[in-house]
C-alpha cells in the first residue's frame, strides 16, 4: 500500500441499480484508523498524528462524545475545575488536527471488517483501508425500558440535562439513577427547574460522597429512595410518571413535567460483534497494552471494559492504544 498522509488517493464510481443510481465513494488509506471522536479517540489522533502516522478519525456524529454534553468538567486537570465539556474536546480536536489527523464527521459506518493484515471500515461515503484501528465509540446512555419511555422520548423523556435542561425552567422534573452522573445533573437542573426529584432504586447513592453533599445541601432537591419508576404518562407530552415504592410495594402517580435518565450507559460495539472478544455485555476486552482478541485492533475509552470511565482515564487509553499501534506498526518493519 502507498500511502500520501491519510488523504484520499483515489475515488471510485460505485454504480448502484444497475446504472441508474451512482454514488460516488472515497477510499482512504491510512496507518491508524481511529473510530469514534471522544476524548479517548481524539487523544489516540493526537499520538498518533505526532508519531507521523497517517491517522484518521471517523466519527458517527460531530466529535466530542459523551462530554461535549457535559455543562462543566470539575475534575479534568490542568483546567481549574471550570471548562466547558465542548471547550476541552474542541481543544482536543485543534490539537489533533494541528498535527496533522484528519477528522471525518458524519460518517454511517455500515461495516467493519478486522481481521487481515489491512483492516476494513466501510462508511456511506468512504471506503477506509487501515493497517491499525483503535475503536474509542464510547458508550450511549442506557434505556430504563419501560411504557413511554420511547414514545416520550424528546417530548419529556431526556438523556442530557446540558443539552434539555433549560426548556424546564420553573418547572418540576425528576432524575432517575444513582450514580455521578444523576447526581451531579440533578444539581445542575436546579439552575432551571423548581424542583428536581431524584428517583433512585436502592435506599443509597453510589455517587462520589463530594457529589452526594451537594445534592443533600441543595433545597430545590427531594431524593425518593427505594424508588422505580414503572411508566411514563402522558398524551402529547409528557404529564406524569407511575413510581412503585419497592419498601413498602405502594404504587402511585406523580404528575411531573420532565424526566432525565441518568443510569448508566451501555458500550457502542454492536459493529464489532462475532469479531473482538467482550464481556457479556458488549464491552470490548482488551489486554494491558489496550490490544483487543484481533491482532492490530485496540480499543480505548468507555467501549472497553474496566473498572474506572472517566474522561481522564479515557486519555489515558487513547495514549496508550496510539503508542501501541505505532509499536505494533514498527514490528511489521514498515
Ligand atoms: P453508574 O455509575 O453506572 O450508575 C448508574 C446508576 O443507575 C446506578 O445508581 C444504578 O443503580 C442505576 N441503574 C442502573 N440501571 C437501572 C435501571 N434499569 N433502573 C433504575 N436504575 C438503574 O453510571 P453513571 O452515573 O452514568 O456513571 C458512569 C461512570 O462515569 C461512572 O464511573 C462514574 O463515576 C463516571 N462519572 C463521573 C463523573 C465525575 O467524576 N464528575 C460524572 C459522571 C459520571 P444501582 O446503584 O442500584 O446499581
Amino acid at each position: 500500500m502507498h500511502y500520501k498522509g491519510g488523504i484520499i488517493i483515489s475515488g471510485v464510481i460505485e454504480v448502484m441499480d444497475n446504472k441508474t443510481d451512482k454514488t460516488e465513494k472515497s477510499i482512504t488509506e491510512c496507518d491508524v484508523l481511529i473510530l469514534g471522536g471522544g476524548p479517548a479517540g481524539l487523544t489516540a489522533a493526537i499520538y498518533a498524528a505526532r508519531a507521523k502516522l497517517n491517522s484518521v478519525v471517523v466519527d458517527t456524529g460531530v466529535v466530542g462524545g459523551q462530554v461535549a454534553s457535559t455543562y462543566q468538567v470539575a475534575n479534568y486537570p490542568g483546567t481549574n475545575g471550570v471548562i466547558r465539556g465542548i471547550d476541552l474536546v474542541n481543544n482536543m480536536k485543534k490539537q489533533a488536527t494541528e498535527y496533522g489527523a484528519r477528522i471525518d464527521d458524519m460518517q454511517e459506518i455500515e461495516k467493519t471488517v478486522l481481521l487481515g493484515d489491512i483492516k476494513k471500515v466501510i462508511t456511506k461515503k468512504n471506503d477506509y483501508y487501515a493497517r491499525t484501528v483503535i475503536i474509542a465509540t464510547g458508550a450511549t446512555p442506557r434505556k430504563l425500558n419501560v411504557e413511554g419511555e420511547e414514545k416520550f422520548t424528546g417530548k419529556g423523556v431526556h438523556y442530557c440535562a446540558t443539552c434539555d435542561g433549560a426548556f424546564y425552567y420553573d418547572a418540576n422534573v425528576i432524575v432517575v439513577g444513582g450514580g455521578d452522573a444523576a447526581v451531579e445533573e440533578a444539581v445542575f437542573l436546579t439552575r432551571y427547574a423548581k424542583k428536581v426529584f431524584v428517583v433512585h432504586r436502592r435506599d443509597h447513592f453510589r455517587a462520589t460522597k463530594s457529589a452526594q453533599d451537594e445534592l443533600f445541601k441543595n433545597p430545590a432537591v427531594e431524593v425518593l429512595f427505594n424508588t422505580e419508576v414503572k411508566a411514563i404518562n402522558g398524551t402529547d407530552f409528557v404529564t406524569g410518571v407511575t413510581l412503585f415504592n419497592n419498601k413498602t410495594n405502594a404504587i402511585y402517580e406523580m404528575p411531573i413535567d420532565g424526566i432525565f435518565i441518568y443510569i448508566g450507559t451501555q458500550p457502542q460495539s454492536e459493529l464489532f460483534k462475532g469479531q473482538v472478544e467482550t464481556d457479556e455485555y458488549g464491552y470490548i476486552i482488551t489486554d494491558d497494552n489496550l490490544q483487543t482478541s484481533v491482532k492490530g485492533v485496540f480499543a480505548a475509552g468507555d467501549v472497553r471494559k474496566k473498572a474506572i470511565r472517566q474522561i481522564t482515564t479515557a486519555v489515558s487509553d487513547g495514549t496508550v492504544a496510539a503508542i501501541m499501534a505505532e509499536r505494533y506498526l514498527a514490528a511489521l518493519g514498515s
